[in-house]
């Protein structure tokens, strides 16, 4: 795996410390990386931010996106967390049009549903139960699967865990990741939430505070009908 990569958007004006990969395709693991195209395990999108808006000068420019890395590192390594496995089967919906899908390679391994993009109404869960609404000619369809590969997602397919787009990383990739997604689904959660001080927990007289729910961008925090606020281990 590589620690620290980067996915430059255009060409760099200033060389990166050695230990920064420059890495222009997906086909590695990578742990820390500016880009989600990098599939990282930890995406630093402050990295993008910081070169783009910086006055500092060149050499303390390098330094600080190296420090940047290495915040990353050390919030990882030292924060609290659980590990948690989920088991991932071979449910498979593929969303495109017919030329799109034509493209993909067997993938007999799967069970595979299709729907056009225009059938998809709303999708629920994360990977291992994404639960996709289906309208197709009026008719409405529940459909449970594992993962799903759509083809040119809507911003709305990035909120849960568990599809991957072609159209951005590549045919490819898109099915390597699937297929090694399938089994068990080690990841580990670093939430640390305590009820008591929570202002939403039971205040049932009065709803005070949902601000990590209105602002959580990948649907990760929920609250339920009993005052309790839900997370998604894998969002
Ligand atoms: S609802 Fe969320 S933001 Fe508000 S107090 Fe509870 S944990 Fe904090």
């Amino acid at each position: 795996m590589i620690d620290y990569a980067f996915y430059p958007e255009n060409e760099l004006e200033f060389p990166l410390k050695d230990d920064i990969k420059i890495l222009s395709n997906p086909n590695e693991q990578t742990f820390i990386a500016n880009s989600q195209k990098l599939n990282p395990i930890i995406y630093a999108p402050e990295i993008n931010f910081y070169m783009k808006n910086s006055k500092d000068t060149i050499p303390s420019k390098i330094e600080n996106i190296y420090i940047l890395y290495k915040i990353r590192d050390t919030i990882y390594e030292n924060a609290k967390y659980n590990e948690y496995q989920k088991n991932v089967n071979n449910r498979l919906l593929i969303i495109g049009t017919k030329e799109k899908i034509e493209k993909l390679p067997e993938l007999e391994e799967f069970d595979i549903y299709y729907s056009l993009p225009e059938w998809i109404e709303n999708i629920k869960g994360t990977i291992g139960n994404l639960n996709f609404l289906i309208n197709k000619e009026d008719t409405e369809i529940e459909l449970e699967v594992d993962q799903a590969i759509w083809f040119k997602a809507p911003q709305k397919a990035y909120l849960q865990a568990g599809i991957v787009d072609p159209e951005k990383i590549g045919i490819e990739k898109a099915v390597e990741i699937i297929k090694r997604r399938i089994g068990t689904y080690e990841y580990k959660n670093y939430i640390t939430y305590d009820k008591n001080i929570c202002q939403f927990h039971k205040r049932v007289l009065k709803e005070t505070c949902t601000n990590c729910v209105d602002v959580c961008p990948t649907n990760a925090i929920t609250k339920n009908d009993e005052f309790e606020l839900v997370f998604s281990h894998t969002d």
